[in-house]
């Protein structure tokens, strides 16, 4: 039912009701993006959840192309193509010919062919109509609550409904964990490989040293950067995560996480993850700024700035309802008195009542 919301925000923005959520909650930002804030309501608090699950399900139905971002959108099933990003084309409009025919030579340049045939086998309508967002579990593409918990429970049990999908328990962890959306986008970024690493630029074209710009020794990778370089294994270490010599079979930040996410709990994939962002972060700083700190002070201010955040966003525990007891009468012979009392501390002034009753039960005075 949360997703549900989530799936009414993204099919009808303009809407009194998401109109008015998007001005309390995300005015500058998109849904995807929104974060929970500092006071959430507990219906914002449970929509949120619902995206995590939306996020799973949906994907979108090319039509015109014109309004799907090829290399961030999920409009091709079963693939990230994040990983063969190429700044040159954006839109999913930009692989067409024209309307209703693929680009044949340059899905065949970007793609290998494996992905090439899977967007050939896409259906395309020759009458341009506008792009929408489909609920990708459901052959219709219709929302439905038995769908979303079918995808809810599917990643819970860490496959999809095409069959087991180990990335599920993965994509799971980053958007489920208690950390800020800015660190899950982070790591969001880190494993589809779209994180700007000189690396990365390097392979989108642009003339640039390749050499990490902290340790100068290595290329830097995001995997370097997050967690080879010196600084980065420096605070890992502190933080007591797995020392290297354990995880470096692993040649990509999703291959890493993917093995992280699987032994490690809630909590402390949760924790990895904050330190990955401040690992980017003093990074980023070290190469704008020339500001970086070593890890011995960056790790412990992160991790009690995560500690404060987990403790504003905790979920409130509810409290035992206090079953009320009802008022029994007095045994033979005896008078009950019942009184209460308030106190109202803007005017200062206080009230006190009570009332005796018999064995019977009946009212025999009362005073306030
Ligand atoms: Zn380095």
């Amino acid at each position: 039912m949360l997703a549900k919301q989530g799936w009414r925000f993204i099919q009808n923005p303009n809407s009194l009701v998401c109109r008015l959520f998007k001005a309390i909650y995300f005015p500058t930002t998109s849904f995807w993006n929104a974060e929970i804030g500092l006071s959430p309501s507990y219906a914002w608090r449970s929509i949120l959840h619902g995206r995590d699950v939306l996020c799973s399900g949906i994907r979108r139905h090319v039509g015109d192309g014109c309004t799907t971002n090829i290399w961030t959108d999920p409009w091709l099933q079963g693939e990230n193509l994040s990983q063969y990003y190429r700044p040159h084309v954006q839109l999913v409009s930009d692989l067409f010919h024209h309307q209703g025919y693929w680009n044949l030579d340059l899905l065949r340049e970007l793609f290998p062919i494996d992905v090439v045939n899977k967007i050939r086998a896409l259906p395309l309508s020759l009458n341009s109509y506008a792009d929408r967002w489909i609920w990708g579990a459901d052959k219709h593409g219709l929302f439905t609550v038995k769908f979303a918990y079918h995808v809810a429970r599917s990643l819970t049990l860490n496959e999809d409904s095409d069959g087991p999908n180990p990335s599920a328990s993965l994509w799971n962890g980053i958007w489920t964990a208690q950390v800020p959306s800015k660190v899950k986008i982070c790591a969001w970024k880190a494993c589809a490989n779209i994180l700007p690493t000189r690396s990365r630029l390097s392979e989108r074209g642009i003339d640039i040293d390749t050499h990490c710009p902290l340790c100068e020794e290595e290329v830097e990778s995001p995997l370097h950067a997050l967690r080879d370089c010196s600084v980065a294994s420096e605070a890992l270490s502190i933080a007591q995560f797995a020392p290297l010599s354990v995880v470096t079979q692993q040649s990509s930040v999703h291959e890493w996480l993917l093995s992280q996410v699987s032994h490690l709990s809630k909590r402390s994939f949760s924790a990895l993850l904050m330190l990955i962002w401040a690992i980017w972060r003093n990074r980023n700083s070290m190469v704008w700024d020339a500001l970086s700190k070593p890890a011995v002070e960056f790790v412990p201010l992160t991790l009690g700035w995560w500690e404060e955040f987990r403790i504003v966003h905790a979920t409130p525990t509810k409290l035992p309802r206090s079953h009320s007891q009802k008022w029994k009468k007095p045994g033979l012979g005896f008078i009950k008195l019942n009184v209460d009392a308030s106190f109202h501390q803007a005017s200062g002034t206080a009230g006190l009542g009570g009332v005796f009753r018999d064995s019977n039960g009946s009212f025999l005075g009362g005073f306030f």
